[in-house]
């Protein structure tokens, strides 16, 4: 394997070898830059570190504990499983780490509004309750689709007071939400902030939604250790964009002995073409401003994608996890909707912990994979978020 110093990642124009960079017209590329600068400042300031960890300990109820699901482990017959809890945090999921931190990276550059899109409503619902709490204006573009598919986080962002727009064009779904949300943001792009909800994006977001989820592996690296005394030999994660990934894996890059794996969606199955597992079958392509391995037709054109956790279901990877990948620092497997749908049952049945759909996929490779290894191993398992928003689809799913 070869050594990296993965601290100095990216590089000054935000590139992870050759993923990531800007790939954005000339007045975008300004207005990011402005923000990679701002953000290389305030992020260094005593007072943004110290009302970022002050809302992370108070608010969301951070460090989020590792428990060891003894009987999980002993039901596979092999390697101790461990949870890093982050279903645990207020709104459930990981995803409150990040949109506190760009709410309040918005509030310290004087920026009027945050805008963002939300597919199933995930994003929308954590950077709504961010912006309440942080105090600035918020505006969610959702389509009119998932609007009507979704409405328990609909009535919570409306709830949490942010405004919602309904994307009436072409697919009524994320894709066009994108675009709507795009759309207002440039109408003032330097008043207004544009959140984006992964390791995703044009430079700096990869890096700096990377910064804001590293949380995670800075506490797990600590807990494991005071728990086991060493590192654990697997770290695993589910990877959609690959936020809560990359805020696990980089506690443990520079712990060379501890293999990291990546797990994403086989949806039906990898040669059914309904899937979103983008590293395994993707190549280098460019979408949303940023190079990263893509699932693409002959033009370049991002393919549909499919997955039976919303989460997971996008034809791009972050660019960090794009290189990890290209320099073997990082495995990759996948897993499909039924693996996946078994590892949610067993986890609810014998541990009581319904897990969300997406983070199922991590829990399914890791029972998988204990099962190989002796009762003397151990995987930690980056629990993103909780089961909640599922249980009616897979009561009906199941019929049970
Ligand atoms: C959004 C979401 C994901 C996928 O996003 P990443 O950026 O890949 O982490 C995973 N788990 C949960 C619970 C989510 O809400």
């Amino acid at each position: 394997m070869k050594a990296v110093t993965l601290g100095a990642m990216p590089d000054e124009l935000g590139y992870f070898g050759e993923f990531g960079g800007q790939y954005v017209p000339a007045e975008l590329k300004a207005v990011m830059d402005e923000t990679a600068k701002a953000y290389h400042e305030i992020r260094q300031t005593p007072e943004f570190q110290q009302e970022l960890a002050e809302l992370f300990t108070h608010f969301v109820g951070r460090p989020s504990p590792i428990y060891h699901a003894k009987r999980l482990s002993a039901q596979q017959g092999g390697a101790q499983i461990y949870l890093k809890r982050e279903d645990l945090n207020h709104t459930g999921a990981h995803k409150i780490n990040h949109c506190l931190g760009e709410a309040l990276l918005a509030k310290h550059m004087g920026k009027t509004k945050v805008i963002a899109e939300t597919g199933a409503g995930q994003h929308g619902v954590a950077l709504a309750t961010a912006c309440a709490l942080v105090g600035i204006e918020c505006e969610i573009h959702m389509g009119a689709i998932d609007i009507a598919k979704e409405h328990p986080n609909v009535s919570k962002m409306k709830i949490l007071g942010c405004k919602l727009v309904s994307v009436d064009f072409g697919t009524q779904t994320l894709k066009d939400a994108v675009d709507s949300a795009f759309i207002e943001f440039m109408r003032d792009p330097k008043n207004f902030f544009y959140a984006i909800g992964s390791v995703v994006g044009p430079h700096p977001f990869p890096m700096m939604v990377r910064d804001f989820q590293a949380i995670i592996g800075t506490e797990a690296h600590q807990q494991i250790l005071a728990m086991r005394g060493q590192m654990p030999d697997v770290v695993t994660a589910c990877v959609g964009g690959g936020s809560n990934a990359m805020g696990i894996f980089t506690g443990f890059l520079n712990e060379s002995d501890v293999e990291l794996v990546g797990v994403e969606p086989a949806g039906l199955g990898l040669d059914s073409g309904q899937h979103a597992a983008t590293i395994a079958q993707g190549t280098p392509g460019e979408i949303h401003g940023f190079k990263c391995y893509l699932l693409q037709d002959e033009q370049g054109e991002p393919l549909p994608v499919y997955s039976i956790a919303s989460g997971l279901d996008y034809p791009g990877v972050g660019p960090q996890h794009s290189y990890l990948k290209q320099i073997g620092r990082v495995n990759y497997e996948s897993i499909t909707d039924k693996e996946c749908l078994d590892a949610f049952m067993t986890l609810s049945r014998v541990e009581g912990i319904i897990p969300a759909l997406e983070s199922a996929h991590a829990v399914a490779y890791a029972m998988k994979r204990a099962a190989t290894m002796s009762p003397e191993a151990s995987i930690l398992v980056c629990l993103s978020g909780r089961g909640d928003k599922d249980t009616d689809f897979v009561i009906n799913k199941l019929g049970l």
